[in-house]
């Protein structure tokens, strides 16, 4: 007996926030219509409709066009219904703001915080999510999540953070999810940061027109994350797209990963800015950049790319060889998984046409001729704050998932 009354509750709760989800997903639809598409009774629908309003996830706005009969009461998901936060952390900075169920932001700042000590770095964070509850005046009941961005790897069975050689050494068996969780109290959602960015450009950018993508992560590393069949793909851990560490060059510099010449030892933004600081103290040629070099004593990506435009100069000839060696990693993800469309982001991916002719040659040049036939290569569409906003769409898409239990409390 109270096994059938345990069933009932659950068939309640998925018939909700499956018709919730049928709402978000249309722009407006009827009772009827929703009767039509589930093959639930009129009656069930009108009661889960009821609690749908009482809630305010649904809003009603006015009547559709009759097809005899009264008038259709058109119904509509209502985004400001609820609230997430998302962050995404890099060894350094950090980004942190709040969304509603659209994932429109109505708060996002940038923050220095050292995240090389994990506890002390997520302490800070937590400090900031409190700050912004309280500044951007949203009713605390109304936020239902939070996302975490993280460089690193994530298990997927547990949720708990394994490493980062980004973020540094003292990242070991580290559960995000708890520690966030105990000191704010909102529900939180780590994923990969690639993962994250993959997902945005999935649910929010024009990665919507394909099920088969990949977003390839130019930053403090060089990662990817795939979606296969419209689903991210994480095989059986979670730590998917790691073409960073693919060896291009055995007696390369030393890799924070323990290996030597790794993809990302050469070409990820930091190995990038050290190369350049190196050369350019060497560099006898007249160039933009090394007058920034002797000015301040140093440069810094911005400079690099900022300087990357014209042909023939430094900053030209250092991201063109990067796009090359990069497309060897794109083509192999090409090979691998044959994707539809890959879009290009992170930091890097400010350089523009200067990193994506080289990148497209090399991918042209290795990878299989019937694969790259079909594949758009191409700027991420969402650019800046892509890891921030794949947070914000983990933590939506958890909300949305199953039973809708951190969102309808039934
Ligand atoms: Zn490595």
């Amino acid at each position: 007996m109270g096994n059938e009354v345990g069933n009932l509750q659950l068939v309640k709760k998925l018939n909700r926030i499956g018709i919730l989800n049928i709402i978000r997903e249309h722009n407006t639809i009827s009772r009827q219509q929703l009767a039509k598409l589930t093959g639930l009774t009129p009656a069930a629908i009108t009661g889960i409709i009821r609690d749908l309003v009482a809630t305010g996830y649904v809003v009603e706005t006015g009547f559709g066009k009759s097809s005899g009969g009264r008038r259709p009461v058109k119904l509509q998901f209502n985004p400001d219904s609820g609230y997430v936060f998302g962050a995404e952390i890099t060894r350094k900075n950090a980004t942190l703001g709040v969304v509603n169920l659209d994932a429109k932001p109505v708060m996002l700042k940038q923050y220095s915080i050292d995240m090389t000590e994990p506890q002390q770095g997520l302490d800070l964070l937590a400090d900031e999510v409190a700050k912004m509850i309280i500044e951007s005046g949203i009713d605390r009941k109304k936020i239902l999540g939070m996302g975490v961005a993280y460089p690193g790897l994530v298990d997927i069975t547990t949720k708990v953070v394994k490493r980062s050689s980004n973020l540094g050494n003292k990242w070991r068996d580290i559960s995000i999810e708890n520690w966030l969780q105990d000191k704010i109290g909102i529900k939180v959602f780590v994923e990969n940061n690639s993962n994250a960015a993959a997902l945005a450009e999935y649910i929010l950018g024009r990665g919507k027109e394909t099920k088969n993508m990949a977003y390839i992560n130019l930053g403090e590393g060089i990662s990817a994350g795939i979606i296969l069949n419209g689903m991210l793909a994480y095989g059986f851990k979670g730590y998917t797209g790691e073409i960073g560490h693919l060896v291009i060059y055995e007696d390369g510099p030393l890799c924070n990963c323990g290996n030597n010449g790794c993809l990302e030892s050469l070409y990820a933004v930091p190995a990038l800015v050290r190369k350049a600081n190196n050369e350019l103290a060497l560099y006898n040629q007249k160039d933009t950049l090394k007058a920034i070099w002797l000015e301040k004593g140093n440069v810094t990506i911005e400079d690099i790319i900022a300087n990357a435009n014209e042909a023939n100069t430094y900053a030209w000839e250092l991201v063109r060889q990067a796009g090359w060696y990069i497309g060897k990693g794109v083509a192999a993800i090409i090979n691998v998984f044959n994707p539809e469309a890959i879009f290009i982001g992170g930091i890097l991916a400010e350089a523009g046409n200067t990193l994506m002719e080289p990148l497209t040659e090399s991918v042209q040049k290795h990878a299989l001729p019937e694969l790259i036939r079909e594949v758009k290569i191409e700027l991420s569409s969402m650019r800046k704050n892509t890891g921030f906003y794949g947070a914000c769409a983990v933590a939506i898409k958890a909300l949305f998932e199953g039973g809708g239990d951190a969102l309808l409390d039934v």
